[in-house]
């Protein structure tokens, strides 16, 4: 029997979660104890994806909430560091990059506990981004790195750390396929938005919601396009977007949950992104990608033209939107049992 703490706090950490969660209970050898940092804590930024992707109630919510970074980051490290101390794991499990990733890591690895990285390797080689900060950190305090991709896998090799990597596929693949039936499902034909054709839109990145500039910039080129944009909305933007005054094209919407998120990627014509896991989500539901961003850590999805990075010109947006994908999707990110192939590879430790 091993001991192992899955760790989260953030809404794409759940998805990721999710798909691992799920082969831990197909077994009988391993414990599993699922803590919530609480980073994410609105109900549509968290309950709603443990209901519908059938994640454990957490064991313990260490309740953090928002704060800078600093405060955010040092409220998970100590107040995890307890929790570590007492179930004693055998292995910890960190997902991605969030701050709750970085603390994770770090309390862990003061107290010499083996930590699991899920989707590691992934570089977008511009250190403004918080997120980048916590990817690098974490990676080189982790025991064993699981990459999503080939790209991730060199990317590691090229930072010494070849003899911890593990290309197992990327979770966020897994959790595509398995709930994209369950989406269906459950919503048929529905229409989840009231426009027959449309391009879904979200805008997050600290990058882009911290400079009313970049946003209102984005936001111009939403207001000219030729189809509404549905834009289910952050709540880090909602904080900036008074300043910036969406015009009547954009349909501004709650966040949705999982389910309902796959659906409207179906049913969409073009997707319109400064997310991370949004850009892949679209490529694995063949939809087109433009990218909000100066660089992206998934150059896979660039090949064949299926994603292009614009950044927030608005001419250049309303450019990128004539063009088309040239070619034939490549399979990138693994056969889709990458949750299995990670949990088989840590009980082989
Ligand atoms: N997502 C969702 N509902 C929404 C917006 C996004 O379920 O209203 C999902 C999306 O499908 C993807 C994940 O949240 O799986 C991406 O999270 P986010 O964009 O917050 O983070 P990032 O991937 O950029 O780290």
């Amino acid at each position: 029997m091993i001991k192992i703490v899955n760790i989260v706090g953030a809404r794409p950490q759940f998805i990721k979660c999710a798909a691992i969660s799920r082969v831990i209970r197909e077994r009988s050898d391993i414990e599993e104890v699922i803590v919530h940092t609480g980073q994410h804590y609105d109900r549509n930024m968290s309950e709603i994806f443990f209901k519908e992707l059938d994640i454990p109630e957490p064991d313990v919510n260490l309740g953090v909430g928002s704060g800078t970074h600093a405060v955010q980051t040092a409220e998970i490290l100590s107040s995890f560091e307890k929790i570590l101390l007492d179930v004693k794991p055998d292995w910890v499990l960190v997902y991605g990059d969030t701050n709750s990733t970085l603390a994770a890591a770090l309390a862990a690895s003061k107290l010499n506990l083996k930590i699991a990285h899920v989707e590691a390797g992934l570089r977008s080689f511009n250190r403004e981004m918080p997120e980048e900060i916590n990817r690098i950190v974490t990676d080189h305090v982790s025991d064993i790195l699981f990459a999503p991709t080939q790209t991730a896998m060199d990317l590691l090799a090229a930072e010494g750390l070849a003899g911890l990597s593990n290309l197992s596929g990327d979770v966020m693949y897994d959790s595509v396929l398995y709930s994209r039936s369950l989406a269906e499902k459950k919503f048929g034909n529905t229409r989840i938005v009231p426009y027959d054709n449309f391009y879904l839109a979200t805008v997050h990145r600290q990058e882009n919601t911290d400079r009313p500039e970049r946003l209102e910039s984005i936001f111009k080129a939403f207001e000219r396009m030729d189809l509404p944009v549905v834009l289910p909305l952050h709540p880090r933007t909602k904080n900036t977007i008074g300043k910036v005054n969406p015009g009547e094209n954009i349909k501004i919407i709650e966040p949705v949950g999982y389910l309902e998120m796959l659906m409207l990627l179906h049913q969409s014509q073009k997707v319109l992104t400064d997310s991370g896991g949004l850009q892949k989500e679209a490529f694995f539901m063949e939809k087109q990608c433009i990218t909000l961003r100066e660089e992206t850590e998934w150059t896979e999805t660039l090949n064949d033209n299926w994603n292009s990075i614009v950044g927030t010109d608005t001419e250049k947006i309303l450019e990128s939107l004539k063009t088309e994908p040239t070619g034939e999707r490549g399979n990138y990110f693994g056969d889709g049992r990458a949750a299995h192939h990670i949990i088989n590879t840590l009980l082989q430790q």
